[in-house]
């Protein structure tokens, strides 16, 4: 049960979130997900994983933050919204997902986190907690619905009925008791499958979960190989990420355009021609990208995926 100090301090972590620029945040009781498990066993089993063997391994810890953090009583659920209606791309320009524009997300999320994770312990030196962002086996999307954020659409993606799906998922795990919101229980898809008939590689299972091998994201990004060409013939141009099922989706019309300098693409890469991406350099893509989330796809890889991806674009 908890108590009144409890519900002061949540509401005090939810507006110290705020504060941090974020656009959502909610709170759930540390809980193992037992439920998710065959899931999780079955996707990886069935090679839907692709190269990510990583994401077969732990199990036991991504569905149950007390093995990771000892003690874990609150999880703490933040989003971050990225959308911009700036686009780059066209005339044979390679596309980059809107989440790669800026400045690598997992810094500036890490980042915001801890500043709240310090201002908890400012207020309770006592509080163990650790802040995650893509960087440990846990599983954000089940924990963003059980804090009230959102569903998951049939594209897998969370989405929030207030600001859409373009946003990121940040968590902090807490030592702590703290207030709780509630699940989000309810699904806004209804009877849409535009996500679905979209996608251009047709990577979305009818049970809401991706198989990546297919999709575009994967390929641009953690596929270790070259795209197969013929995957790439389908591709549009996208060389890093890919943001198709989200922006066909209805509810990322009430999307707002982000307020985060960090995430804005630089005019220099905006201006890029074909041919300068083509010329690119090595030395030209440490520098334009040495912050950024497509610097781990590394120079060798990333003009493999411009290469063989822009030859079928135009
Ligand atoms: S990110 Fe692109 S390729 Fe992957 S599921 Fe969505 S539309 Fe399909
Ligand atoms: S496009 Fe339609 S089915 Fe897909 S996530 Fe959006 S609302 Fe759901």
């Amino acid at each position: 049960m908890t108590t009144s100090a409890d519900k002061t301090l949540s509401l005090l972590i939810k507006e110290n979130a705020y504060e941090h620029g974020f656009d959502l945040c909610g709170i759930v009781l540390s809980k193992s997900f037992k439920e998710h498990e065959p899931i999780i066993r079955n996707w990886c089993s069935s090679g839907m994983n692709g190269d990510m063997d990583y994401l077969g391994q732990y199990i036991e810890k991504r569905i149950n933050p007390g093995l990771l953090i000892p003690g874990a009583k609150s999880v703490i659920v933040t989003g971050l919204n990225y959308y911009t209606e700036k686009k780059q791309g066209g005339n044979g320009i390679p596309v980059i997902s809107r989440y790669a524009y800026g400045i690598n997300y997992h810094n500036v999320i890490k980042g915001k986190l801890n500043k709240i994770l310090d201002y908890i312990k400012s207020i309770n030196p006592e509080v163990v907690g650790k802040s995650f962002v893509d960087s440990a086996p846990i599983i954000e999307k089940a924990w963003a619905r059980e804090a009230g954020l959102g569903w998951p659409g049939r594209h897998s993606i969370l989405i929030n009925n207030k600001i859409g799906s373009f946003f990121f998922l940040g968590v902090i795990v807490l030592n702590i008791d703290l207030d709780c919101d509630k699940p989000y229980t309810e699904d806004h898809c209804g009877t849409c499958t535009l996500c679905i008939d979209s996608c251009p590689t047709g990577a979305i299972n009818e049970n809401r979960t991706i198989d990546v091998r297919k999709c575009i994201a994967y390929l641009t990004i953690e596929n270790k190989g070259p795209v197969p060409e013929e995957l790439a013939r389908k591709m549009e141009g996208r060389v890093f990420g890919c943001d198709k099922c989200q922006e066909v989706c209805p509810w990322n019309k009430i999307a707002k355009p982000h307020k985060n300098p960090e995430f804005e693409l630089p005019e220099e890469i905006k201006q890029m021609t074909a041919e300068e991406w083509h010329n690119l350099t090595r030395e030209q893509f440490n520098r334009l990208f040495k912050r950024s989330a497509i610097e781990r796809r590394t120079y060798e890889r990333f003009m493999q995926n411009v290469t063989i991806v822009t030859k079928f674009s135009s």
